[in-house]
């Protein structure tokens, strides 16, 4: 008789983190946020509970975004937070310490990466392993890494965007902006500040570019009311915002995304750069998704680029792909304990 050895794939993603079971698929999906109280330092919640709290209670409360820089920024946050996804993707009532294999940025650290080992160890894991990013983005979208043709992966989610060039299951060049999704959004609600007097929340600004937004100018535009506060008279006012300007608004943002693009294929040995061109470049990650991104790509490089399918999942799925062929993968995993 085999005992089901546990384990768990943990997407630590700037905006969302996920959680993969084998077996099973993506069980938990939640923003990675702490709340700490401000005066003792307390972790009051974890995750969607956290988010809500953020500027609705009236104690001061911060909300740690553990990694919207792309890097372990406080040890002790990260690890309440792991140990909270753990215990609630595994539920009460197991006993057996999970396997888990955690993704990290390409750019961490040997010191960043311990400390993720060392959290999730802390956490309550028998062992982790820690795989970088892209390796994981591009195992999700289908991408068969261990081939010697070069693949190019960009994924763009909420606080970074990552480009990596993969060749025979290692990153051959990678650059990392921290500029995405939040970005974006940021741009947004400064752009309707400034043409409509208008305060809008984060909330309401990823909202228009989910809705209405783009990445290239478009000919059918559509169009969406957003409400606000006029910052003038302070009361409540609604104006239409449609696509094209909002595509304006973006830009500065966009051309820092595709720099990085370009940054890695110039950087790139001609050989796998000829493989880029012919398999073309694969976008994963939740921005990757907002309209025409793959489009503004092809027309900014040459290189055609392609949405990979399920693109806000392709690194939690990836950690599943590699969780049941641990063996396969093992030399692209970077550490275990
Ligand atoms: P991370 O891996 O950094 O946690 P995700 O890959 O989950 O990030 O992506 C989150 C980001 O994707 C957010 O900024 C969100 O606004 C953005 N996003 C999700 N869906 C869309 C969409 N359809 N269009 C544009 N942006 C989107
Ligand atoms: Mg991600």
């Amino acid at each position: 008789m085999r005992f089901f050895a546990s384990r768990l794939g943990i997407d630590l993603g700037t905006a969302n983190t996920l959680v993969y079971v084998p077996g099973k698929g993506i069980v938990l999906n939640e923003p990675s946020v702490v709340a700490v109280s401000e005066h003792d330092r307390r972790i009051l919640a974890v995750g969607a509970e956290a988010k809500e709290m953020v500027g609705k209670t009236p104690e001061s409360i911060v909300a740690y975004r553990p990694m919207a820089d792309g890097v372990i920024a406080d040890y002790r946050v990260t690890e309440a937070m792991l140990a909270y996804f753990i215990r609630k993707a595994l539920g009460r009532w197991t006993f057996s310490k999970p396997e888990v294999l955690v993704s990290v940025p390409a750019g961490v650290t040997s010191t960043e990466r311990r400390a993720v080992i060392e959290a999730a160890i802390k956490a309550g894991a028998k062992a982790a392993y820690v795989v970088k990013e892209p390796i994981l983005a591009a195992i999700g979208a289908g991408i068969p890494i261990h081939e010697s043709k070069g693949r190019m992966i960009v994924d763009i989610g909420g606080g970074t965007t990552d480009v990596a060039v993969i060749s025979l299951g290692g990153i051959v060049a990678c650059a990392s902006v921290k500029c995405a999704g939040n970005r974006l959004d940021g741009a947004i609600a400064e752009y309707v500040k400034k043409t409509f007097n208008l305060g809008i929340g984060e909330t309401t600004a990823e909202r228009i570019k989910i809705e209405v937004g783009s990445a290239v100018l478009v000919e059918d535009e559509l169009e969406m009311a957003v409400k606000g506060r006029d910052y003038l008279t302070g009361l409540p006012r609604s104006v239409t915002i449609k696509t094209n300007e909002i595509v304006k608004a973006i830009q500065r943002e966009l051309k820092e995304m595709v720099g990085a693009i370009k940054t890695v294929l110039q950087e790139t040995p001609p050989e796998l750069a000829s493989d880029i061109i012919d398999t073309g470049i694969v976008m994963t990650g939740g921005s990757s998704q907002l309209r025409n991104m793959p489009e503004l790509v092809f027309r900014r490089t040459g290189v055609k680029a392609i949405l990979a399918k399920d693109a806000l999942h392709c690194v939690a799925n990836g950690t599943g792909v590699a969780l049941e062929h641990l063996d396969t993968y093992k030399r692209s995993i970077l550490a275990k304990r």
